[in-house]
């Protein structure tokens, strides 16, 4: 699947839809899920165009790769899930859910963060 830069994140990403980012640094953005599946649900964004996580392993280095995963655990610490437990949940390709062609990273907990 070639990579839709009209996708809801890319646009978010662009500034061209407002956000509020709580965590940014060189490889991601994450933001609170609009429509929340959890007391906390917050989505990880790496920063570059991938369609899904397939596409990103293909197409990242190691180092990116190695990256964008610490982001989605340094996330969980700034929420302050860790001890409570949380999910990481990443829907690849329509049939499996995923509703946005922009790789991403559901993290998910019961705890409020
Ligand atoms: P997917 O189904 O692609 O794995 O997840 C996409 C997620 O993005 C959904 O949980 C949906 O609620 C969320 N979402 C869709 N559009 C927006 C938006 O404009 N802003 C935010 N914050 N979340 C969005």
């Amino acid at each position: 699947m070639a990579y839709d830069s009209d996708n809801v994140f890319a646009k978010i990403l662009r500034g061209e839809i407002p956000s509020d980012f709580i965590y940014e640094d060189a490889y991601v953005v994450a933001f609170y899920d609009i429509r929340p599946k959890a007391p906390t649900h917050v989505l990880v964004v790496p920063k570059k165009a991938y369609t899904d996580l397939n596409d990103f392993m293909q197409k990242a280095d190691a180092d990116e790769v190695y990256h964008v995963m610490q982001d989605v655990t340094k996330v969980a610490a700034q929420l302050d899930v860790v001890k409570a437990g949380y999910r990481v949940v990443v829907n690849v390709g329509a049939g499996a859910g995923q509703e946005v062609p922009h790789l991403h990273f559901h993290i998910l907990s019961n705890k409020e963060a």
